[in-house]
């Protein structure tokens, strides 16, 4: 299988070829996938049976104490990448997610495109939201979701000059397009493996979103992964110390 189509699977939708397309590296195919793999993370390679939830686009009013509440019934944590304009709206829900053990990553403060912004535009994007993850809890967020899943080699560049590990996940059932419950059960159930990352989404970019199929799949998909032995985890409980060892340096794939 071409390293092209092998990533076509990660998304199974146009995402990959618009990041494909949008790239400036300038390199072939296959260097291009060796960037990607040593530079974004996916998924974690392991045989041990972890995987994270991981949420995009909160705090939102409505669905992430829903989603809060779901997941405290079952006792699993998950990873919040939260978008700093909304932070400063609803600073309370977000102090929730993280009181109740989950983990809080940044998903840039106006949830704007970073390919289209210049690199102290994006610094600024990334920098916002830090300061506000960091006032919540007192700790610094590690991990940070580019909006739409979309970046380039600039934009990694910038993002990992901002101390911040770029992650994006292999498991995406598509929630946003409301495919109905069912579907997003089955697609999450068909897809995940040991070390999976599942994006799920308890907002949007602007508030008016409906996110009640998300809410709806995952009362009925947590138990169901549970009974399949899979063990929720933060992302840095899945990764560890190991991220921090993993981090490539910038040019050594130039
Ligand atoms: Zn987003």
């Amino acid at each position: 299988m071409s390293v092209r189509s092998r990533f076509q699977n990660f998304f199974d939708g146009g995402l990959i070829q618009s990041v494909l397309s949008d790239l400036s590296y300038r390199a072939s195919i296959e260097r291009l996938g060796r960037l990607l793999i040593k530079r974004v993370v996916w998924r974690n390679h392991t045989d041990e049976k972890q995987i994270a939830l991981t949420f995009d686009d909160g705090p939102h009013p409505i669905y992430t104490p829903q989603i809060l509440e779901i997941l405290n019934e079952h006792s699993v944590p998950a990873t919040f990448f939260l978008i700093g304009k909304h932070l400063t709206k609803y600073p309370g829900i977000a102090r929730h997610i993280a009181e109740l053990g989950n983990e809080i990553a940044n998903h840039t403060y106006s949830h704007m495109l970073l390919l289209k912004l210049s690199d102290e535009e994006i610094k600024r994007e990334i920098q916002c939201t830090h300061d506000l993850l960091f006032e919540l809890n007192g700790q610094k967020p590690r991990f940070l979701r580019p909006p739409m899943g979309l970046f380039s080699k600039r934009v990694l560049d910038v993002i990992e000059k901002s101390g911040y590990r770029t992650v994006v996940g292999d498991v995406y059932p598509r929630d946003p397009h409301r495919p109905g419950k069912d579907k997003l059960v089955k697609r999450i159930l068909a897809r995940t493996q040991a070390g999976s990352i599942i994006i799920l989404h308890d907002g949007g970019n602007t508030e008016v979103v409906d996110r009640s199929q998300t809410v709806n799949a995952l009362k009925e998909v947590i138990p169901m992964l549970k009974q399949r032995g899979f063990e929720f985890v933060t992302l840095s409980e899945m990764f560890n110390e190991s991220i921090d060892s993993h981090v490539p340096l910038i040019n050594k794939l130039d």
